[in-house]
Order: C-alpha cells, then sequence, then structure tokens
C-alpha cells in the first residue's frame, strides 16, 4: 500500500513512488535524520511567472525558503553546517548559477502571499487601508484597489472581510511591494472566474512590465495555464519527500500531469489519465424528478440583496453544478432549499432531507476526527464506508487528530465527507475546491461523482474551478445579476448549454488541448475567440 489507504486502494492499486533511481544523489535539503527531504529547485527568472504544479506538502515552501535566503539548503548533510559556497558548486552550470550567486550576496528581496488567507485578520489588527498603505511600495497600489475590485472594503476591519475579499487584499498588499521576486503561494481559493482572470492578469503584467521574477503555486489549472509561463511539477510523497522537475513549458506540464506521466522523468505519478471531453455530453433522458420547484423570490429586505430562481427540476441521481459570480446568491439559493431562509414567493413545499457543505468551514471543536465522523453516521469504520468515503479523500492519516488542528486542505476534506456521510435526499456542496491541491481535486472530484452513481444520490455543487466542475456536472444552473445587488438563477440546463449562458456573460472562450482535450482559455481577441463568440460557442468545439 502506499501508506494512504486503510484497505484497498480506491484508485486500482496506485503505484509506489519510489525514489526514482537518478534521483539517488543528494536532496538540495533534508530537514534531519528520516525527515521530509527536496530534490531540486524552481529557477525564478526575471521577467517571467513560473508556475508550480503539485501537492501540498510536497516541499514548495522549502524551496522558496532556499531561492529566499532565508535557509542555506544543506545539500542533504543536516548534520553539518550548510553553507552558500557548497550550494553554489552544486548549481554551478545549471541555470540557477546566476540566481544563487545573487542570494549568497544577499541581492533578493522578496514579497510573498501566504495560503491561508483567512489568518490573515489574526495576523494584523486594523482597517484593510492601513494595511494596504504599508505596502505601497511602487505607487501602484491604488490601481490595484481599482482593478481588484476591493474599493468598497478598504475602510473596513480586516476581520469583517469575506475570504474573496481577504484574497485580493493579500493579492494587492503582494503585488504592490517593490521587490525582485515574487511569491504566490495560491492565487484562486474565494475568487470566482472573473476575479481569478483579473489577478492572473494583473501577476502576469508586473512581471512582464516591471521585470520582476514571479513563482506561483496554483491548483486551478484553467488559471495556472493563463498565468504561467514556464512550470515545473512537483510530485512524490508528500511529507517523506518532493521533486521538483526541470521546468517544462506550461502546455506540457499540465498535460502530463493530466495524463498521469511525466515523460522526461519517466516518471508515472498517477495510474489512470483524467479525460475531458471535446464535445457537450449528449442529452440524457432524465429519470425522475427529485424536485420541482417554482419561480423562488427571495430579496434580505429594502434596498438589500434580492434574488430570482426560475422554476426548474433537479432529477434523481444526477450532479448538477451551480456556477456564477461571487455575491450573485449561489449560497443564498442552497440556504432556501435547506430551509435554513425561507422565500418571500414561490412556495417550497418539498420535504427534502439535506446535507449542506458550507463554503466556510467552521468546525473548530476539539474533537478528534473519527469521533466526529462517527457521531454522524452508523457506516463510519464499515468496509463499505471506508471504501466510498474514507479512502478516496484521504483521511486514514487523519483520523485521530483532533479538527481543529487541521490544514485548510485537511478540513475540507472532512468536511466533505461528513457531508456525503449523512443521509440525505440532496447534498448541497459549496465550493468543495477551496484548499484542495490539485491531486486532491481530482480525489475528491472522483469520489463525489462515484458516490453519486453507485448510490443514486444527487449533489447539487457549486464551484468555480472550471475543470473540477466540468468532471463532476451532469448539469448546469447558471447565476448572472449583478454581485450584491440583484441574482437571477436560470434553471438546471444541458452542460453546452449552461456553459455558453455563463461564459458568455464573463466574456471568455476555451479552445481544447489537442492532447487532452482539457479546456484552455482563449486570448481575448484572439481568431479563435472571435470565430467562437461569433458562433455562440464558449466552452464546447460545435
Ligand atoms: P509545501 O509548501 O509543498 O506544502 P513544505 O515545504 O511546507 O511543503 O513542507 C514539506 C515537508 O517538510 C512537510 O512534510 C513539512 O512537515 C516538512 N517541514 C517543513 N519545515 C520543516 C522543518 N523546519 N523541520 C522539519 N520538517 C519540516
Ligand atoms: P454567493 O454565494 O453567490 O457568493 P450569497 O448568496 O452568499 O452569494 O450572497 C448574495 C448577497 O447577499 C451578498 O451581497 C451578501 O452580502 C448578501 N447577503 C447574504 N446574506 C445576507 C443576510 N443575512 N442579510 C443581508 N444580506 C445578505
Amino acid at each position: 500500500s502506499c501508506g494512504i489507504c486503510v484497505e484497498k486502494c480506491p484508485f486500482d492499486a496506485i503505484e509506489i513512488i519510489n525514489l526514482p533511481t537518478e534521483l539517488e544523489e543528494e536532496p538540495v535539503h533534508r530537514y534531519g535524520e528520516n525527515t521530509f527531504a527536496l530534490y531540486g529547485l524552481p529557477v525564478p527568472e526575471s521577467g517571467k511567472v513560473t508556475g508550480i504544479l503539485g501537492p501540498n506538502g510536497i516541499g514548495k515552501t522549502t524551496a522558496v525558503r532556499a531561492l529566499a535566503g532565508e535557509m542555506i539548503p544543506n545539500l542533504g548533510a543536516h548534520e553539518a553546517e550548510p553553507s552558500w559556497e557548497a550550494a553554489l558548486d552544486r548549481f554551478r552550470g545549471t541555470e540557477l548559477q546566476t540566481y544563487i550567486e545573487r542570494v549568497q550576496a544577499d541581492d533578493v528581496t522578496i514579497a510573498r502571499k501566504p495560503q491561508y488567507v483567512d489568518q490573515i485578520p489574526s495576523q494584523f489588527d486594523g482597517t484593510t487601508i492601513e494595511l494596504l498603505e504599508s505596502t505601497d511600495e511602487r505607487g501602484a497600489l491604488d490601481d490595484y484597489i481599482d482593478r481588484l475590485g476591493i474599493r468598497p472594503v478598504v475602510d473596513q476591519p480586516l476581520d469583517t472581510l469575506s475570504g474573496g475579499e481577504l484574497q485580493r487584499v493579500a493579492l494587492a498588499a503582494t503585488l504592490a511591494r517593490d521587490r525582485d521576486f515574487y511569491f504566490l503561494d495560491e492565487i484562486s481559493p474565494y475568487l470566482d472566474i472573473g476575479q481569478r482572470v483579473t489577478a492572473a492578469r494583473l501577476i502576469r503584467e508586473l512581471a512582464e512590465e516591471e521585470d520582476r521574477a514571479v513563482l506561483a503555486v496554483e491548483h486551478d489549472l484553467a488559471i495556472l495555464d493563463l498565468l504561467a509561463d514556464t512550470l515545473h511539477v512537483a510530485y512524490g510523497e508528500p511529507g517523506a519527500f518532493g521533486v521538483i522537475t526541470d521546468p517544462k513549458s506550461v502546455r506540457n506540464g499540465i498535460n502530463e500531469y493530466l495524463t498521469g506521466y511525466l515523460s522526461n522523468e519517466n516518471m508515472r505519478i498517477r495510474p489512470g489519465e483524467i479525460e475531458f471531453h471535446e464535445h457537450a455530453p449528449r442529452e440524457t433522458s432524465k429519470s425522475t424528478p427529485l424536485i420541482e420547484y417554482p419561480d423562488i423570490r427571495k430579496s434580505y429586505g429594502e434596498g438589500e440583496f434580492s434574488l430570482e430562481v426560475d422554476a426548474g427540476t433537479i432529477y434523481e441521481s444526477e450532479v448538477l453544478g451551480v456556477v456564477g459570480p461571487n455575491g450573485i446568491g449561489k449560497s443564498t439559493l442552497a440556504k432556501l432549499f435547506t430551509g435554513a431562509l425561507e422565500p418571500d414567493a414561490g412556495d417550497l413545499d418539498f420535504r427534502l432531507d439535506i446535507a449542506y457543505k458550507p463554503q466556510y468551514i467552521e468546525i473548530d471543536q476539539p474533537m478528534r476526527v473519527d469521533a466526529f465522523l462517527s457521531s454522524i453516521t452508523d457506516d463510519f469504520g464499515t468496509s463499505y464506508w471506508k471504501t466510498e468515503i474514507a479512502n478516496p479523500l484521504q483521511l486514514d492519516r487523519i483520523m485521530e487528530r483532533n479538527l481543529n488542528d487541521l490544514s485548510g486542505g485537511e478540513r475540507q476534506r472532512v468536511a466533505i465527507a461528513a457531508c456525503l456521510s449523512e443521509d440525505a435526499d440532496l447534498y448541497v456542496m459549496d465550493e468543495p475546491s477551496a484548499h484542495l491541491d490539485v491531486e486532491q481535486r481530482v480525489q475528491a472530484t472522483t469520489a463525489i461523482r462515484r458516490y453519486a452513481e453507485n448510490n443514486d444520490e444527487t449533489v447539487l455543487v457549486i464551484d468555480h474551478d472550471i475543470y473540477m466542475i466540468d468532471l463532476l456536472a451532469d448539469r448546469l444552473m447558471v447565476f448572472d445579476g449583478e454581485p450584491s445587488e440583484f441574482g437571477h438563477a436560470t434553471k438546471p440546463q444541458e452542460m453546452r448549454d449552461g456553459m455558453n449562458d455563463f461564459l458568455a456573460d464573463l466574456d471568455i472562450t476555451f479552445r481544447r488541448d489537442e492532447r487532452t482535450q482539457r479546456p484552455r482559455i482563449n486570448k481575448p481577441g484572439s481568431q479563435l475567440d472571435r470565430k467562437q463568440k461569433k458562433q455562440g460557442e464558449y466552452y464546447y468545439a460545435p
């Protein structure tokens, strides 16, 4: 076993990733006897955005600490005093030589955006603008505030901001600095697609126009594709060892990752391929309706946000994707369905048991994961439950930990498991991709789909990761309107119509990668972009 699973491998006997023979050389860094070892380093380059694609716990932060000069890599000799001279010897003649020389001369300054923006308010006491002004080293702050749309919240205390607002504030605060090297650990959590695309553009501008080096970790593959010039794939065994490959082209790096095989390295990182389909799924003649709901209206009060939902039908055992910008009423609809909110118009007379995973997960009790999950389902610990839920979500290793000690990704997996473990008619998941690394997204997607298929369950998934929605959803419900003012939801539609509705509103088209059929965002105004818009085909090949 690879150490992840309790009994049998949910991914059909995953191959154990052994240390490849060519890496039997010493690592770049090892923390101590029998502790994590890092092989390889990414190469920051002025004027370029370098991406890293790989799971959490694989050594990305360790690599950045070395590249920032905060830690001298010990080349595996953890007992001895490390030196930059030795490190430089190791990288002489490689693409890193010049960079390491500069680090040695203490000539590299760095700005970084942390992964977990939720923790910022506990580290900074004050208003948003107070934090931001302290970072305005290039005079670019005002422009960032406007383009990231955070002007309305600048006078608010940080601890009143939503996750998406904090993410954009953190990004502005990082990009506004005047440094040589910028490290961004995930830009997409809590942002909607429009905001993700804007963030990617701002980062590219900083690299290109200001000639800075940017290193970015990103788990939303459509955004990573847009963001990076070159890509390092990171693989290994999280917590044990990590290998950072030589740079690849972004297209090849993502394709190799999706096919599960790194060709230069001759390394299989996953048994199976992740497949996308160029053409929309055939319209299915759906079976039994689970709910037929009427037109719904809900307002939070005079002059407050209001929502209109077109009448529609949700069928049994389908996975319904829900897409739309932030602040448009998606969570409000979920709450109407769960009965937590009462509609102003439209009688929701169905009596359904709904299991709900909220966007922000507050399970901060000093309770162990196993105790928490066994309090939700009697199936806990059965081989059925392990195969369907615990193994695909990699819960085995964290069962004995306390809920309040979990990382963001661990907490997300427990919350998804808790939701699926409930006995319910409808499972509603709000942004299950948040804080999951790219491999965990693949596994969570597999787990949710399999669960729905094997158990004839109906799932409603709200998410901004287009790859995840593509792999998960049978049909789509699309929200549009004016965020924070009013929202409108279409009835559930076939994938092609839904994607066209959604992307036309965003003015974004996707082409297909020839090798993997994965969707790639078209350059605005490119020939394909213009052609597809004219044809009204924003996502699937006509
Ligand atoms: P990532 O950024 O990819 O999530 P990190 O570089 O933070 O990964 O960590 C990689 C591994 O190194 C983790 O297993 C972590 O526990 C371990 N690690 C990080 N810092 C130390 C340290 N100072 N001593 C021992 N182990 C560490
Ligand atoms: P989404 O899930 O699409 O991001 P929400 O349904 O959470 O959107 O929120 C839609 C709008 O309603 C937002 O502007 C939000 O601030 C507002 N809102 C949410 N809950 C309340 C409430 N209890 N009272 C007043 N306004 C609210």
